[in-house]
C-alpha cells in the first residue's frame, strides 16, 4: 500500500518536532536540511551553545515525547535552575531573580524599595493571570483572529481579555509596577525573548516572565542535546534525514504543493510539504515562484531582533557569574530606538552572558578558561549591512567595556563572532532576524502565519510562525502543524488539532 508522504524542509526544532509527530502517526517523512547537522538556530560552535541558552516550558517537550510513547527524562537530563539570572549595572549594583516570588520580592526590597517589592508581587500575579487566559486559547491552539480569540476565551469573559493589556506597551505598563527605573529595564527585557522592543510590544507579553519563573532548566551536556534527542527520536519513529541538501523549489501541480526540487536536481514527491525555515523566504521567492503565494515576505520594518554573538573560551574575574547573566547599559529605551528606528547599536548596549559551565546556584568558579555565549541585540539588517571582522571587533570592545564597568573582566582565549549578516546566511531571507516578525502593536502577534499557508499542501512550522519564537514555542507550532497536515490529508485523528495540552499553572 502506498504510504502517505511528507517532506519537511529544515531540521530546526520545529522541523524535528513535526517529523516526530508525523512519523509516529505512520506518515513517511523525509527531512531535508541544508546544514550538515540538525538543530537550526540550536547549534554549537567550537563546543559552545551558540543559539538558545534559556530552556523553559519543558511541558511542551514532555508532551511531544509522551505522545511518541517515550519519557523525556530518558532522553534528556534537565536540572532546575535556582537563580533565574543575575542582573548587573555599571557601578556595582546587582539583583538576582529566583523562581520563588517572595525570595525575589525580598531581594527587590533590599535592592530598591518595599514599594517595588510589592510592585513585583502584583506584576507576578498579573503575568500569571495573562498566561492562564492565553495558554489554552492562544499559545496551545491554532492561530486565532482577534475575534476568534474573543470566542475561545468566552464572550462572558471579556474582562479577562481586557486584563491581558493588549493596548498598552510593556514599557508603559511596567511604570505602573516599579518606581526604580532599573526594574523597568529588567522586566522590559522579557520583550527580547520574542525578538521585540519593550517600547512597542503589548504588555500582554509580561507572561514571558511568568513562564520563566515557572520553570527554567539547565540541560545536562548543553542545549544542543535537545537537537540530538529530537533527531534520534524522529529517526527512531522512521523519519529519514538528508543533511547538506538544500530545497530550491517547492513543486506545485494542480495548484497544490506536490514535492520539492533539491539544489542537486533531485526531486522528492510528497502529499504535503512542511516549511521550517523563516517564512519570509517563501514570499521572497527563495523556494520558487509558485511558493511565493504561500506567505508574504516580512517587511524590513516588521522584522524582529537580530544579535551579535561571541562564542568565547574566556577567563572571568571580578564578578561572580551564574549560568545566566545580564549587564545593563544605562539607557534601555535608546537601545531599542537605535535598533528599530535608527537601525544601529548604541555605544554601551546591554550584554547577555551565558556562562555555560556554571550551574544556576551562586557557587563561584573563579579559575580557568570557561565556555560562554556573549550576546548583544542588533537590528536585522544582515542583508543590507556587512558585519565584518572589524565591525564585530569594535562591538566586542563596547561589550567588554560595559562588562568591566559592571565589575567583570573577561580575558578571551578564543572567540568566534557572528553578526546579522552571518545569521542571514544561515537563515535566508530573515535579514538576520532570529524570531520571525516582531510582536509589535496590538495586532503584531496575530500577523504571524499559522500552520496553513496560502498554497494548498504547503504548511509552516517553527519560530517564525504562530504561536511565536523560542525553542518550546517552535515545538508547539510544529505539533499544531503536524495535526493539521494529518487532518487535511490523511484523515488521521486530529488529537491535537483544536488545541494542545498546555500547562496552565
Ligand atoms: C543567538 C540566539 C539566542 C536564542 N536564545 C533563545 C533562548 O535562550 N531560548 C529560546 O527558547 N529560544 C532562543 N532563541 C530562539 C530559538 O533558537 C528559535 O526560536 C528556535 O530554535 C527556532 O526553531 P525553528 O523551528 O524555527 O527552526 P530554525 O532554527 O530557524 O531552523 C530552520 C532550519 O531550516 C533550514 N532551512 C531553511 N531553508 C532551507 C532550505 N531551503 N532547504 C533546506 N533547509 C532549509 C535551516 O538551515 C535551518 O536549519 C535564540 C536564537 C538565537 C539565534
Amino acid at each position: 500500500m502506498k504510504k502517505d508522504r511528507v517532506v519537511v524542509i529544515g531540521a530546526g526544532v520545529g522541523g524535528l518536532a513535526a517529523a516526530i509527530d508525523l512519523s509516529r502517526r505512520g506518515v513517511e517523512v523525509t527531512v531535508v536540511e541544508r546544514a550538515a547537522t540538525p538543530g537550526g538556530k540550536l547549534r554549537q560552535v567550537d563546543g559552545i551553545d551558540a543559539g538558545p541558552t534559556v530552556f523553559t516550558m519543558r511541558w511542551a517537550f514532555d508532551g511531544l515525547f509522551a505522545d511518541a510513547g517515550e519519557t523525556l527524562a530518558d532522553h534528556l537530563t534537565l536540572e532546575p535552575i535556582d537563580v533565574l539570572a543575575r542582573h548587573a549595572w555599571a557601578g556595582g549594583a546587582r539583583l538576582d531573580l529566583f523562581p520563588d516570588i517572595e525570595q525575589t520580592a525580598d531581594a527587590i526590597g533590599a535592592f530598591a524599595s518595599a514599594r517595588d517589592a510589592q510592585g513585583y508581587r502584583d506584576f507576578c500575579a498579573r503575568a500569571k493571570e495573562i498566561y492562564q487566559t492565553l495558554a489554552p486559547s492562544f499559545i496551545g491552539a491554532e492561530r486565532p483572529s482577534p475575534l476568534e480569540l474573543v470566542t475561545r476565551v468566552g464572550l462572558g469573559k471579556l474582562d479577562l481579555l481586557w486584563r491581558t493589556m493588549p493596548f498598552s506597551s510593556l514599557w508603559d505598563a511596567l511604570e505602573g509596577y516599579f518606581v526604580d527605573p532599573r526594574l523597568r529595564q529588567l522586566f522590559g527585557r522579557y520583550a527580547t525573548y520574542v525578538g521585540s522592543s519593550p517600547l512597542q510590544i503589548p504588555a500582554t507579553l509580561m507572561l514571558v516572565a511568568h513562564v520563566e519563573r515557572e520553570g527554567l532548566w539547565r540541560v545536562h551536556g548543553g542545549m544542543y542535546e535537545i537537537a540530538r534527542a529530537l533527531h534520534r527520536l524522529a529517526e527512531a519513529r522512521g523519519a529519514r534525514f538528508m543533511f547538506g541538501a538544500e530545497v530550491k523549489e517547492v513543486l506545485v501541480s494542480g495548484g497544490r504543493a506536490s514535492g520539492v526540487l533539491l539544489a542537486d536536481g533531485e526531486q522528492l514527491s510528497a502529499d504535503a510539504v512542511v516549511f521550517n525555515g523563516d517564512v519570509s523566504a517563501l514570499g521572497s521567492g527563495l523556494l520558487g515562484a509558485p511558493a511565493m503565494a504561500a506567505a508574504p515576505a516580512t517587511p524590513v520594518k516588521a522584522r524582529s531582533l537580530s544579535a551579535v554573538t561571541w562564542c568565547m573560551h574566556a577567563q572571568a574575574t571580578g564578578f561572580p557569574l551564574l549560568h545566566h547573566n545580564v549587564f545593563f547599559g544605562h539607557d534601555y529605551a535608546d537601545e531599542f530606538d537605535a535598533i528599530f528606528r535608527r537601525r544601529g547599536i548604541t555605544a554601551a548596549p546591554t550584554v547577555y552572558l551565558a556562562a555555560q559551565d556554571r550551574d544556576g546556584s551562586s557557587a563561584p568558579k573563579t579559575e580557568g578558561v570557561e565556555r560562554m555565549l556573549v550576546l548583544i541585540n542588533a537590528p536585522a539588517d544582515g542583508d543590507s549591512h556587512v558585519y565584518d571582522a572589524e565591525t564585530l571587533q569594535a562591538l566586542s570592545e563596547r561589550a567588554l567595556e560595559l562588562l568591566s564597568q559592571c565589575g567583570l573582566q573577561l580575558s578571551p582565549a578564543r572567540t568566534v563572532g557572528f553578526g546579522p549578516s552571518a545569521f542571514e546566511e544561515l537563515f535566508p531571507s530573515s535579514g538576520g532576524a532570529l524570531y520571525g516578525r516582531a510582536n509589535h502593536g496590538f495586532l503584531g502577534t496575530f500577523e504571524r502565519l499559522g500552520a496553513v499557508t496560502g498554497l494548498p499542501g504547503l504548511y509552516a512550522a517553527g519560530g517564525s510562525v504562530h504561536p511565536g519564537p523560542g525553542v518550546p514555542m517552535a515545538v508547539l507550532s510544529a505539533r499544531l502543524c503536524a495535526a493539521r497536515v494529518c487532518e487535511d490529508h490523511f484523515g488521521r485523528a486530529p488529537s491535537t488539532r483544536g488545541g494542545l495540552s498546555v500547562a496552565t499553572g
